[in-house]
């Protein structure tokens, strides 16, 4: 009789986790994959930056997708709601991280995802994007090298805090 109620309480538990599992995947909005990579510590370590000598550039994804057909698949969190398109500035950001990868493990992704709180948008990185993403590299390389950088052209504090080069920036409003 015992041994019936512990075979039927692990089912239920067994049960319960897959519910879990199930409701996790539906709610983060990500496509099904082995997870192979997180930006956070309570998920698995994280290994060295992804870093491109070329163009100098560094970067983490939040996560790294190993679709089932071997693809990978960076993906980006948001921590706000979705805009109706999303901003050109985070689509850059996982265009960067899909060329960081592809440079790193030789293998191109076929997409980036942006993650907002409810909804997830997928960023196509084909020959045009990546021409597109290596082309503004380059123009940021030349403002960079230029002593008239570009004043601020926003008053938002948000933006300066979401933004990848506020320590190098001497307008970063915070
Ligand atoms: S930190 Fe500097 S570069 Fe970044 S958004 Fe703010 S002003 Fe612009």
């Amino acid at each position: 009789m015992k041994s019936w109620f512990a075979s039927i309480l692990l089912l239920a538990i067994a049960l319960v986790l897959i519910l879990i599992a199930i409701w996790f995947k539906k709610t983060s909005g990500l496509p099904s994959g082995r997870l192979i990579y997180a930006d956070t510590d309570q998920l698995q370590a994280v290994p060295g930056p992804l870093f491109d000598p070329n163009l100098r550039l560094v970067g983490k994804p939040d996560y790294v997708l190993r679709l089932a057909n071997g693809a990978l698949v960076p993906v980006d969190f948001k921590s706000t709601l979705a805009p109706v398109e999303p901003y050109r500035s985070h689509v850059f950001q996982v265009l960067a991280y899909c060329y960081l990868l592809e440079q790193n493990y030789g293998q191109k992704p076929p997409y980036g995802l942006i993650r907002y709180q409810d909804k997830s948008f997928e960023v196509p990185y084909d020959e045009l994007e990546k021409e597109t993403f290596l082309r503004l590299i380059s123009q940021l390389r030349t403002v960079e090298a230029s002593p008239d950088a570009p004043n601020r052209s926003h008053k938002a504090l948000a933006r300066c805090r979401g933004c990848g080069y506020r320590d190098s920036c001497d307008q970063s409003l915070i």
